[in-house]
């Protein structure tokens, strides 16, 4: 049972899942490993600052970054756990700081991540069931993430997400077969498109979740309740396309497309500054 979506008790839990960059210290800019397949034109190791950040914690080429094509960076979104990570961990400073705990501060902020990746998946799926059951699940999840995060400092950094990550994905699956539930309609899912030609299609409800999609035209695409799950969007052309009812798209991949000021996107996603006027 599928229904669309109204109001949201975790509207707030999604907004606090939106980047402020204010409130970190580039923690994405050190802690992760930038390769070249991410969009970044030369390798970063794990751990190691940029190159281009500064003492204050900015990108010094902020407004160079599409020209440089660093598309990685101009995509990126931390899902909120960059200042998450700083709020909890770093209430009066930075990993520079606390430079002595910064391996274990930046293994926090990728399990973090993963932990608000889920939430911001969760929070919309509550929106798109009216089953009672799976709604209580649905809340129960959220909470159990909530204390998770949590921790302490100690406890976080060894913290297994396995079991929990099959019990998000269980529910997200059977969201995804309610919206999807004819087997046609998910004929798409995990599957290679990379550059396909979809213009002007009619693929409401299909199922490219998991799909590598990279570079696939879906200018002029109806794509109502089209579920986006963890599918690969980079180039993608989305141009004219409307995409205000898709489920399951995050900010990240709506950044890493290629879209217009005529395409439509859901309330919860912003539009990229580089987008095309
Ligand atoms: S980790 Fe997140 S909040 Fe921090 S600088 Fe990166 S994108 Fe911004
Ligand atoms: S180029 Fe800028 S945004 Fe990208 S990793 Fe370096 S400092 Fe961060």
């Amino acid at each position: 049972m599928t229904k669309d979506k109204a109001d949201n008790k975790y509207d707030d839990l999604i907004r606090k899942l939106k980047i402020d960059c204010k409130k970190c210290s580039g923690l994405c800019c050190v802690a992760l490993y930038c390769t070249k397949t991410d969009g970044f034109p030369a390798n970063k190791e794990a751990g190691t600052p940029c190159k281009y950040l500064d003492s204050d914690f900015y990108c010094k080429i902020h407004s160079k970054l599409a020209g440089k094509n660093y598309k990685g960076c101009l995509a990126y979104d931390c899902f909120g756990a960059g200042q998450r990570t700083t709020q909890l961990y770093l209430p009066d400073g930075t990993w520079k700081a606390n430079f002595k705990q910064k391996d274990k501060l930046f293994q926090i902020f990728m399990i973090v991540y993963q932990l608000h990746q889920m939430l911001w998946y969760l929070a919309e799926a509550f929106t798109l069931t009216s089953d009672e059951l799976l709604k209580s699940t649905i809340d129960l999840l959220i909470s159990e993430n909530e204390q998770m995060v949590q921790q302490p400092m100690d406890h976080m950094a060894m913290l297994d997400l396995s079991e929990y990550r099959s019990n998000v994905n269980s529910v997200l699956k059977q969201i995804s077969s309610d919206i999807s539930p004819i087997a046609s309609s998910n004929q798409f899912h995990g599957s290679n498109y990379l550059g396909k030609n979809f213009k002007k299609a009619n693929l409401d409800r299909k199922n490219f979740s998991m799909s590598f999609m990279i570079a696939a035209n879906l200018s002029g695409c109806s794509l109502r309740k089209t579920n986006f799950l963890g599918a690969d969007l980079r180039d993608a052309n989305i141009k004219n396309a409307d995409l205000s009812k898709s489920i399951f798209l995050t900010q990240m991949q709506i950044n890493s497309a290629i879209g217009n000021s005529n395409t439509k996107i859901p309330i919860n996603l912003t539009r990229p500054a580089t987008w095309e006027k």
